[in-house]
């Protein structure tokens, strides 16, 4: 009995240790990676084939959170106690995918105290119209899209617009930046928008001659001590499936979480 009592001990203990190292092993890796918050809801979009961006993406790891559905009646957004500083710990960078209204004034200081401290921001296409009322979101993301006219009698300007399945050739205005280095212009199949307002003051990274768009469709910023980028791109699977979309959110994301 007892050198089976001896043996038994020493093979639990070799199966911790062995535990241990390959625990550690994996959280060495796992700490490598970019930790991403991706908000999506509010604006239909092709779920799968924009999901797989982040899945093929091997530097990240994701979480994904949505706006309720509005037609389930009131709900808390699950977004805003993610926004709260402890629950911000879990990720380095916010990417925007969603187009959305309503947020508290909690929720509003939350996110700007985080984006004061140094949190990351990417954001995305639509996410250009969200928060029309807020007006510190413009200037948290360089630009808006407008969904109504605005002003009075001769100042008044009209909303922004945009054209479905247009084929066009984006310019890379800067090819040293972080977000668009090694990359070269390039033919896409996107939706365009138009009028809409680009902040003074941005780092124009992506340009358009195409008519239907505003000319600088991409940009770097600082807000706080917060890098953010915005890509107007990425309508459906024609944006999602085109390598330069996919390697310029991969270069957005790394440049945002300081990498
Ligand atoms: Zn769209």
């Amino acid at each position: 009995m007892m050198p089976a009592m001896k043996t038994f001990p020493r093979f639990l203990l070799l199966t911790a240790c062995a535990a241990v190292a390959f625990a550690t092993v994996t959280s060495a890796v796992a700490a490598d990676k970019i930790r991403v918050l991706l908000v999506t809801g509010g604006h239909a979009f092709e779920r799968p084939q924009f999901f797989k961006i982040f899945e093929d993406n091997t530097e990240i790891t994701f979480k994904s959170v949505e706006h309720p559905n509005p037609k389930e009646g009131p709900k808390p957004d699950p977004m805003h106690p993610l926004l709260k500083p402890d629950a911000a710990k879990d990720y380095d960078v916010i990417v925007l995918y969603d187009m959305w209204q309503p947020i508290t004034d909690e929720a509003q200081g939350d996110l700007v105290n985080l984006l004061k401290a140094g949190k990351g921001l990417v954001a995305l296409h639509h996410c250009l119209a969200s928060y029309q009322a807020w007006d510190e979101y413009a200037k948290i993301i360089g630009g808006k899209y407008w969904l109504k006219d605005r002003g009075e009698g001769s100042a008044k300007k009209p909303h922004s617009t945009y054209k479905h399945g247009m084929r066009f050739t984006v310019h890379i205005a800067d090819p040293k930046h972080p977000v668009t280095k090694g990359m070269k212009d390039f033919e896409i199949f996107d939706e365009t928008y138009g009028g809409f307002e680009v902040k003074p003051g941005v780092k124009a990274l992506l340009t358009t001659d195409e008519p239907t768009s505003g000319k600088t469709i991409g940009w770097a910023k600082t807000y706080g001590k917060s890098r953010v980028v915005y890509i107007e791109l990425g309508h459906d699977h024609l944006a999602y499936e085109n390598p330069n979309y996919q390697r310029l959110i991969a270069q957005a994301i790394k440049w945002t979480a300081g990498k």
